[in-house]
């Protein structure tokens, strides 16, 4: 059975609840730390660890927190980006909604850690009803100490909120979520400066994911250097997966960083394999702002490795023949699935959450809609192909946050891996209005 630091205690019947989760060893890494330990010592301990970002850049925890600003003298704010909104992606709400606690346990540890006397969790709207798991463990953790004015008697005190967005995914951008939070219109800013220097009302904020907070407790209980012990090289720890697609058994499952591709989707213990053990056709393995894979290119990388879970193995052969483990959305395609008919959807998906702040990503996107959207109902042409590929290359790295990036990049993957699909579409309109159009006829 594979190691779980995040999921070990999701089963055991009322862990939702402050008695279970404190009965089963809840919050003894606050305990720990503020006995203990000093902010810095924790800081050290999460560097040790390797732990990188769970929200999908992968950016070293440890790392970032060591850039926030202790000398200016103003307050300092840790903010958990509980925005999950990537397509695929739905980990995070699995963790807040089963095991509140442990989130409000890793705010508690890490806002010590960073000198923050006020944090927030920032949800996205449609968690509404996480949202109120939330309110209610964190009033829960008020009336047993663990927040307020000098908790366990220390010199430390701690305001927790929990704050919901609106609908908007840009909100899950950190600076926009930050700009939302401050009461204005999720508009991402200008980086730098980075939120660690210049964040919530121009103070020094940490902006972390869920899933990286929730590591925390168990970093500060066991060590730094035992959660570098699991995973291989600089993936190290547990990764949360979110899977669905054509498998057998969708949900999220935590997996040690390192087992293979072919592990995950096959075995019982994980996807349990193909549904109606039809053949794989495509993945896209860290939600739906990374490329897409085709077969030949899931179970082993383009010089023939085996393919892992690991941040550097998704990565192995960059965009010509790789992609990433971002928000670990993993989507698993059958051979019945449609790529120009996912391209679109996707497409559409930025389409509507482009902020319209720059144009390439504004004007981009809407491009990019429409002219798949003209492919996949059979009314495209060859040169729209073209044109699609022109587009996404306007987009990437032409715009103020990632979202541009991350509408380009599905559409360059699927027409480089897949572009017979979309001549199939144009050569073949009737085929394709008639929904008729799977992938292995001629
Ligand atoms: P990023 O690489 O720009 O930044 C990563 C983090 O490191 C940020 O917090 C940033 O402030 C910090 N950082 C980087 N360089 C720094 C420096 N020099 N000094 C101080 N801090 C620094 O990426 P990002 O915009 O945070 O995230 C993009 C990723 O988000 C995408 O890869 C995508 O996979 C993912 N994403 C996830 C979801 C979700 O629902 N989980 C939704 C949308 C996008
Ligand atoms: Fe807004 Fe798109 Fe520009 Fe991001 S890339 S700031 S979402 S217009």
């Amino acid at each position: 059975m594979a190691t779980k630091i995040l999921l070990d205690k999701i089963n055991v019947p009322g862990i939702r609840s402050y008695e279970v989760y404190r009965q089963q060893g809840g919050y003894s890494s606050v305990e720990k730390a503020l006995k203990t330990m000093t902010p810095d010592e924790i800081t050290e301990e999460v560097k040790a660890s390797g732990l990188r970002g769970r929200g999908g850049a992968g950016f070293p925890v440890g790392l970032k927190w060591s850039f926030i600003d202790k000398k200016s003298g103003k307050p300092r704010h840790l903010v958990c980006n509980a925005d999950e909104s990537e397509p695929g992606t739905f980990k995070d709400r699995y963790l807040m909604e089963y095991i509140p606690h442990l989130l409000i346990e890793g705010m508690i540890t890490s806002s010590y850690a960073l000198g923050a006397n006020l944090s927030y969790i920032y949800i996205r709207g449609e968690y509404m009803w996480v949202f109120k798991t939330l309110e209610r463990a964190i009033k829960e953790a008020y009336a047993a100490g663990w927040l307020g004015k000098n908790i366990l008697g220390t010199d430390y005190s701690l305001d927790l909120h929990v704050h919901c967005g609106a609908g908007a995914y840009i909100c899950g951008e950190e600076t926009a979520l930050i700009e939302s939070l401050e009461g204005k219109r999720g508009n991402p800013r200008i980086k730098p400066p980075f939120p660690a220097v210049s964040g919530l009302w121009g103070n020094p904020t940490v902006v972390n994911n869920v899933e990286s907070i929730a590591n925390v407790p168990w970093i500060v209980n066991n060590s730094g250097a035992d959660y570098a012990k699991l995973g291989v090289g600089r993936s190290t720890g547990t990764k949360l997966i979110s899977a669905s697609g054509h498998i057998k058994k969708p949900g999220v499952y935590e997996i040690e960083l390192g087992i293979s591709v072919d592990e995950f989707i096959n075995s019982d213990e994980y996807c349990g394999g193909m549904m109606d053990s039809r053949p794989l056709k495509a993945l896209v393995p860290g939600g739906s702002s990374v490329p897409v894979l085709p077969a030949h290119l899931i179970y082993k990388t383009a010089n023939g490795e085996d393919r892992m879970m690991t941040y550097e193995s998704l990565a192995e052969g960059g965009f010509e023949s790789g992609s990433m483990m971002g928000s670990g959305g993993f989507i698993v395609y059958n051979d019945t699935a449609c790529i120009v008919r996912n391209t679109w959807n996707f497409a559409r998906f930025y389409a509507h959450e482009s902020c319209g702040q720059c144009s390439p990503c504004r004007e981009g996107t809407g491009w990019l809609e429409k002219v798949l959207h003209r492919i996949e109902t059979g009314q495209g042409t060859m040169e729209d192909i073209d044109l699609l590929w022109d587009i996404q290359k306007n987009i990437e790295g032409n715009t103020i946050c990632p979202l541009g990036d991350a509408a380009a990049w599905p559409v360059a993957a699927a027409i480089r891996h897949f572009r017979d699909e979309f001549e199939y579409h144009v050569l073949y309109p009737e085929k394709v209005k008639n929904r008729d159009h799977f992938m292995n006829e001629p």
